[in-house]
């Protein structure tokens, strides 16, 4: 069975053929450390990990490269604002090195802990400054370049085709009034955009490294193209990020990327829509934003929140509640329960041979290669969860096999183990403090079990306790 993937370039679903026969290079867009990562920007990352673990489960081979922005991502996207880690530097009266590392430990903490298949290679910007300069070079030799102010401007005039991706209306936007678009006197065309900084207009930049152009830092998008191309080649497989990056960041990317070589960049381009909270697109800007450690702190674990997103497609916006994080919490621990169920029958990895469960997987298979349909994918989970019918080995080995897709550590629920004693006589002071009606203690106890790994359950016929998954 193939894969079948949209293509934002063709704008429909293509069947996914990479250049060599079975390897695929993945380039991912990385976070940008100078924050938390918020439960938004996971949600792209959630849907590479999905793509990626679908290509694994189809056979090929994934050469997953990912890069960390450190320096020159500014605030807006554009060439004017400030670096983002600066001023964050400045804010918390820190270095921008010390800012740098701190967010890049933190990104991987939430990484793991969505489990998530760490990338092959994972690339900083400030480790690839020589790349980048080669890059410049090379565009300037060819022609797609002029220094202006001090800075160094790719010519979007120089080539035919930019803002192919976004399918820019440029005439129309020439002709369009201006109001929004911020106003560079450096700039030949107001989309023309630059490669190397040597000026700042925010004060000093801590990050600099000398330049054929002088003392300076690279603009964010150039810092892309020659990491991408440095690990996988001139031209590779499959190039993803969030929808707000098609219109700037990927737009030019590819201009400097082809402009540089002569060659088609990347032929599938994959993007994941946002999540929304109630004011809109969740963003970092503003002010108080949800974080995993936030989740975690409402009682969540990080892998409600990978089911949630699997609940939807990734090309479909998701508004967030937690209204909605607490029926994927259900969700997820009912399949739990039945995976737990499972083992402590005995269910063992077998073959699937009977008719009934081949077509359970050739079904999740039909979903989940279409273009990633994941709520699909996990209808078909939950079907096999419920079908009694199946023998239990094909069941455990099913439910294993989508897991390679969905990510959900099924693969990790062993069978119960008999409770602690020290935790036991806890659970049974939190029974007697609920029959005392003594809430706040009762309350007290199950957070205390809770923390120790343990949920208490209150159902009709009494409470009960096991250990969380
Ligand atoms: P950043 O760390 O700001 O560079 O962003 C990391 C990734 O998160 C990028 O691919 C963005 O496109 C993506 N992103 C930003 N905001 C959202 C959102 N609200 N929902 C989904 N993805 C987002
Ligand atoms: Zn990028």
């Amino acid at each position: 069975m193939s894969v079948q993937l949209y293509n934002t370039m063709s704008r429909s679903i293509e069947t996914f053929v990479p250049a060599k026969e079975d390897e695929v290079g993945l380039y991912t867009c990385g976070p940008t450390v100078y924050n938390y990562a918020h439960i938004g920007n996971l949600r792209t990352f959630l849907f590479e990990d999905t793509l990626k673990r679908v290509l694994l489960q189809s056979g090929f081979t994934v050469n997953h490269v990912m890069n960390i922005t450190d320096v020159g991502h500014l605030t807006g996207d554009g060439d004017d604002g400030e670096d983002k880690l600066q001023r964050m530097a400045k804010e918390q009266q820190q270095s921008v090195w010390d800012i740098a590392d701190f967010y890049t430990t933190a990104f991987f903490a939430d990484f793991d802990a969505l489990n998530m298949i760490r990338p092959t290679i994972v690339c900083k910007a400030t480790d690839h400054i020589e790349q980048m300069i080669d890059l410049i070079k090379r565009l300037e030799e060819r022609g797609h370049t002029y220094t202006s102010g001090g800075n160094v401007y790719f010519s979007i005039d120089s080539i035919d085709d930019y803002g192919k991706l976004a399918r820019l209306d440029l005439e129309g936007m020439q002709n369009a009034s201006r109001e929004d678009v911020e106003v560079d006197d450096h700039k030949r065309n107001p989309k023309d955009f630059v490669l190397w900084f040597t000026r700042s207009k925010h004060g000093d930049q801590e990050m600099m490294w000398p330049s054929p152009w002088g003392r300076g830092f690279p603009g964010w998008h150039i810092e892309c193209s020659a990491m991408s191309m440095h690990y996988l080649g001139e031209s590779f497989d499959i190039h993803c990020g969030g929808i707000d990056a098609i219109p700037v960041h990927h737009t030019n990317e590819i201009a400097q990327s082809e402009a540089a070589t002569g060659k088609e960049w990347v032929k599938y381009w994959l993007h994941g829509e946002f999540l929304l909270d109630d004011t809109g697109k969740m963003s970092k800007s503003k002010g108080e934003f949800l974080t995993l450690a936030l989740l975690k702190k409402h009682g969540f674990e990080p892998l409600d929140y990978r089911y949630l997103v699997l609940g939807a497609h990734y090309r479909s916006q998701l508004r967030f509640s937690f209204q909605s994080l607490k029926m994927a919490q259900s969700a997820r621990r009912r399949i739990g329960e039945a995976v737990r169920s499972m083992v402590n029958g005995g269910a063992q990895r077998t073959t699937i041979s009977s008719d009934a469960a081949l077509a359970y997987r050739d079904d999740f298979l039909t979903h989940i290669q279409h273009d990633l349909n994941t709520p699909q994918a996990l209808a078909v989970l939950w079907s096999v969860v419920k079908d009694g019918t199946l023998g239990a080995d094909e069941r455990y080995t099913l439910v294993l096999y989508f897991d390679q897709a969905l990510g959900l550590r099924l693969d990790a629920i062993e069978a119960d183990e008999e409770i602690p004693a020290d935790i036991m006589a806890l659970f049974d002071e939190r029974n007697r403090a609920k029959a005392a009606k003594d809430w706040e203690k009762s309350d007290a106890l199950r957070s205390e079990l809770a923390q120790k790994g343990y949920v208490v359950k209150d159902g009709q016929s009494g409470s009960s306790i096991e250990k969380k998954m």
